[in-house]
């Protein structure tokens, strides 16, 4: 029996699949229903028919799961960003355990009850919105030509007027508005992405919740005029936006391409500083009081900078505790973007090395170890899988403990193959994304190496993703 699109199907929900997406069966037939949870019964309409799947959209909830809640966004189901935010966080977090479970048997190819063995219990938060010290809102004009500051439909360009994200900080709202008036009176056009013409792209805002300081940064399709300005009477915009407390920077970033790329190469500063500073403390993972002083970093607009600060001060101790460091070791730190995790650990290590692809971030890392009276860490700018082979091969740089914090796509063959070759005792590998640690968690047990401890930290309460750190150990031979 076949189902074609539009055809209304009453279905019982039983599992969720990577993506959030409800999954239900009808006669053998398989049904992945976006926005239904695990639990949930719902009517629901196909818009995508194969042979023995299809994909629907959820028409009515005729049965609510126990652990559906009421979101609190409501652009939750248009945006798409939140993907799980209409299930209670408990469950959110057993789907988050599952999701890294289920990848790490099917993907790398490990036993389920060795699974179960090594992995502990994910790390929640307690208060989980609000909590983005980030936000990127595209700017252009809504379906009614307004001009607008949002977020994207899901998987289209359409912009939806939404300055008040619900994992966002308070103050997005008052610099959003602050823009678009600025905008509106100076006639300042948004970017069109279809005509490549107009001028303001994205806002970029980024708040230190330790220090209160924020940074602001214009992405601009264009280099400005013949005064030096970047923008038309760029003095009334700045005017308005340093009145907003804690402001700290304002720069514009200079992106003239016709791509999905956010961000340019170049940032130029307007007022203020060229960052903001924050800080991480060090937290015991028990139950995560506070313990010490915290390291203090100054990070610019270019550089990548966790997303959760309350999470990643939970995440950087258990990379510690994982690291295990008695004061003398050496350490790598790859990917270390503004040397954040590096510097966390060199107080314990003897040397810490670390390498970052981003320029910037690497001249972030180094004013980062000076402003903390930190001497045993030192930066290399470029790409690991070009820089770390390098020093093993040429300089004969070794490692006690390597971490590894990669983006997306997991880490580069070549990468695997110097740690391999380095054979650290231990390698501590931070994940945003479990399919691909899975597939590189294989590849290093086919190398030598076992999995000790798992855990997951919730960085992304509300969505899909989840962070993972996995403590790998040498097997001995
Ligand atoms: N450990 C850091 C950064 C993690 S994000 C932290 O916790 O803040 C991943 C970082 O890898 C980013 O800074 C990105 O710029 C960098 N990166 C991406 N591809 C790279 C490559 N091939 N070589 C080196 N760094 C890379």
């Amino acid at each position: 029996m076949g189902y074609a699109k539009n055809d209304i199907l009453t279905v019982k929900i039983e599992d969720m699949g990577n993506d959030g997406e409800g999954i239900g069966k009808t006669d053998g037939y398989t049904l992945f229903v976006k926005d239904a949870v695990i639990g949930d019964t719902v009517g629901c309409r196909i818009t995508k028919a194969k042979k023995n799947y299809a994909y629907a959209r959820l028409e009515r909830i005729l049965e609510p799961s126990r652990v559906r809640v009421e979101p609190r966004c409501r652009f939750h189901r248009q945006c798409g960003g939140c993907q799980i935010q209409a299930m209670d966080y408990k469950a959110q977090l057993a789907f988050k355990q599952n999701k890294v479970k289920n990848n790490l048997i099917r993907i790398g190819g490990f036993e389920a009850d060795y699974v179960e063995k090594v992995m502990e219990p994910m790390v929640g938060m307690e208060d989980c919105f609000h909590y983005r010290n980030k936000a990127q809102f595209p700017i252009g004009e809504d379906k009614q030509g307004n001009l607008a500051a949002g977020f994207y439909a899901g998987r289209t360009h359409d912009i939806i007027a939404n300055t008040d994200c619900v994992l966002g900080v308070e103050e997005n709202k008052e610099i959003l508005e602050c823009i678009l008036n600025y905008m509106k009176n100076y006639h300042v056009p948004a970017y069109n992405e279809q005509t490549g013409k107009g001028l303001v792209r994205h806002v970029l805002i980024r708040k230190g919740f330790a220090s209160g300081e924020i940074m602001v940064c214009l992405v601009l399709n264009g280099n400005g005029n013949k005064k030096g300005d970047f923008l038309p009477e760029q003095d009334r915009l700045i005017s308005g936006l340093k009145k907003v407390q804690g402001m700290t920077s304002i720069s514009v970033s200079i992106n003239a391409e016709r791509t999905n790329v956010i961000m340019g190469k170049e940032v130029h500063g307007i007022w203020g500083k060229d960052g903001i500073t924050d800080t991480i403390h060090m937290v015991e993972t028990k139950n995560f009081t506070r313990t010490g002083q915290g390291i203090s970093y100054f990070i610019s607009p270019l550089s990548f900078y966790q997303v959760n600060p309350v999470q990643t001060e939970k995440l950087y101790s258990l990379v510690s505790e994982y690291a295990g460091l008695s004061g003398r070791e050496t350490v790598w730190d790859v990917y270390c973007g503004i040397g954040t995790i590096s510097l966390f650990l060199a107080g314990a290590a003897k040397q810490v090395y670390g390498v970052e692809a981003v320029p910037q971030a690497i001249s972030d890392a180094r004013e980062n170890a000076a402003r903390n009276g930190i001497g045993n860490a030192e930066f290399f700018v470029g790409r690991a899988e070009e820089i770390l082979p390098e020093k093993y091969e040429k300089e004969g740089v070794y490692a006690e403990v390597i971490v590894v914090d990669p983006p997306r796509k997991g880490c580069d063959a070549k990468v695997i193959a110097a740690m391999l070759r380095m054979r650290p005792e231990r390698i501590v590998y931070v994940s945003c994304d479990s399919a691909t640690l899975a597939r590189d968690l294989k590849m290093l047990c086919d190398g030598g190496y076992e999995v000790s401890r798992i855990r997951g930290v919730d960085q992304f309460c509300h969505t899909v993703h989840v962070e993972t750190v996995v403590l790998m150990s040498k097997v001995q031979k």
